[in-house]
């Protein structure tokens, strides 16, 4: 479900408040190393209460609804959500099929497919941790801090997958769900590289409102995509589109459109294109995967690393001395 995966990373680009201060450039080999290692120590935890909670207490929700949209733990989540991307929650749809669970006799709530299935990942999670997190660090600076990051399992949300602040929520329908976790997780380390810059308003800075969210969403893919090998992601409609250089260019000059316009759009109707172009159609995802891939292989991973405190122009920049004609991005410049 291609526009719910989507995502992801605007609510977390925009609430870029991670983890406190910039870090600080480290010239002692010995600190290096140690913080070489640091990201190693980092460490995704799966939860699985919400899930819980739908399945076998969905009189509890049903009894104040709002109440718990506000607290628990995934769904306080999706309200920030929902919020800060501007999409409207469909509460009385939502309502309604939670009530589909409250008709469930209690006794048969615990076999249900989708609970076995939270807690079969909840039994995997050591497992996840030990193969995920090298591989996420290695496209992450050395200096980084450890994640530190809870990835929500539930059921019934709009989205597929979303990283809020440090968070992710996961539908748990999701067949992809461990190679989507890693993608997120990427986010959360992304924004944690960047040093805490604050949000990019798209109102004084739309084309570098742009720019972030294809480097953030094209690396994560990235990401992801090469660790497709450990954790297999046959349903997700993105990897077929990166490999196909038709796909490609199609999707490099509905972006580059839309850079070419951004400053002519009002703020609604900048939202909304981006929306449409980045988003749903994939554009942010597959030419910002692509621009990732030719930045590793042809300069290495430390040059893709460095994109990273480097911004999203210099990414953008960086990729284009090495882009094929047909795939060159329209260059932002500073507002
Ligand atoms: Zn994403």
């Amino acid at each position: 479900m291609r526009p719910d995966h989507a995502t992801d990373i605007f609510c977390s680009s925009v609430l870029v408040i991670l983890f406190g201060q910039p870090l600080l450039a480290e010239d002692s080999a010995i600190r290096q190393a140690s913080n070489a290692s640091a990201c190693r120590q980092s460490e995704i935890r799966f939860d699985i209460t919400s899930l819980e909670t739908v399945i076998l207490r969905p009189e509890t929700i049903l009894k104040d609804v709002d109440a718990f949209w506000r607290e628990d733990g995934a769904y306080k989540l999706m309200s920030v959500w929902h919020e800060t991307n501007d999409q409207p929650r469909n509460v009385e749809d939502w309502t309604r099929r939670i009530n589909t669970y409250a008709q469930v006799p209690v006794e048969e709530r615990s076999s249900n497919p989708l609970l076995a299935l939270g807690r079969e990942f909840k039994r995997g999670e050591a497992a996840f941790n030990d193969k995920a997190i090298a591989h996420i660090c290695s496209f992450l600076p050395a200096g980084i801090k450890p994640l530190e990051t809870t990835v929500y399992f539930a059921a019934e949300q709009q989205t597929s997958g979303i990283a809020v602040r440090r968070n992710i929520v996961l539908n748990i329908r999701t067949q992809e769900a461990l190679n989507m976790i890693v993608h997120e997780a990427y986010h959360v380390g992304f924004n944690s590289a960047r040093g805490n810059p604050g949000p990019v308003d798209r109102e004084v800075d739309p084309v570098g409102w742009i720019a972030i969210g294809l480097q953030n969403e094209g690396m994560a893919t990235y990401v992801a995509f090469r660790a497709s090998d450990m954790f297999p992601a046959p349903g997700m409609e993105d990897y077929p589109l990166l490999v196909d250089p038709a796909a490609r260019v199609r999707l490099c000059r509905r972006l580059n459109s839309l850079l070419a316009k951004a400053k002519s759009y009002s703020p609604d109707r900048l939202q909304s294109t981006a929306w449409r172009i980045g988003v749903l159609e994939r554009a942010y995802y597959i030419v910002g995967a692509f621009m990732a891939q030719t930045i590793d292989e042809k300069l290495g991973r430390q040059a893709l690393v460095q994109t990273i405190s480097e911004g999203p122009r210099a990414f953008i920049h960086k990729y284009n001395a090495l882009a094929p004609q047909d795939m060159k991005i329209v260059e932002p410049q500073s507002s």
